[in-house]
C-alpha cells in the first residue's frame, strides 16, 4: 500500500545533444524560412514535413523545396506552453499533398488566407520549434 506521505517532489533536469538525423536537410531549410519537402519517385506523393519513405508505397523519396507558401484550411487558437494565447492552423502548403500543422504568427488570420513559412529568431531552440507561418 501507498500513501501521499510516501511521496516527495523530485526535479529532475537532463541535458543532452538532439540529433536532427536523415531530416537534417529539413531542419537546415527550416531555419533560412525555406520548406523543404519529400517527393515519392513511385507515386508522386509530395509530404511536408517530408518523409524518408512514402507513406503510401513505403518507396524511398526525394528532396524537393516547395514555394513556402500555403492557405490555412482550418484553425485553432488557445494558449502555448508558456501560457500566452497562440493560434494553430492545419495548412495546405503550394505544391504538397497533404497538411502540416503549424503556428501562426498573428492571431486574427482565418480560413483561407495565405500564410508563408518564418522562420523566428531563436538561438539553441529545435528548429520545428522557430517555425511560424504569417501573413502574406
Ligand atoms: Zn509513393
Amino acid at each position: 500500500m501507498s500513501n501521499a506521505s510516501n511521496y516527495f517532489p523530485l526535479k529532475v533536469e537532463l541535458e543532452y545533444s538532439y540529433s536532427l538525423g536523415a531530416l537534417k536537410p529539413y531542419f537546415d531549410a527550416l531555419v533560412e524560412s525555406r520548406a523543404l519537402a519529400s517527393r515519392c519517385s513511385k507515386c508522386g506523393k509530395v509530404s511536408f514535413p517530408p518523409r524518408i519513405v512514402c507513406d503510401n508505397d513505403q518507396t524511398k523519396t526525394e528532396w524537393i523545396e516547395l514555394a513556402g507558401s500555403g492557405e490555412i484550411i482550418e484553425f485553432s487558437t488557445g494558449k502555448d506552453a508558456n501560457g500566452e494565447r497562440a493560434a494553430f492552423a492545419l495548412i495546405q502548403m503550394s505544391g504538397a499533398s497533404n497538411y502540416c500543422l503549424g503556428r501562426l504568427e498573428e492571431l486574427d488570420l482565418d480560413v483561407g488566407d495565405n500564410v508563408r513559412i518564418h522562420a523566428l529568431d531563436m538561438e539553441n531552440t529545435h528548429p520545428a520549434q522557430r517555425i511560424v507561418f504569417k501573413r502574406m
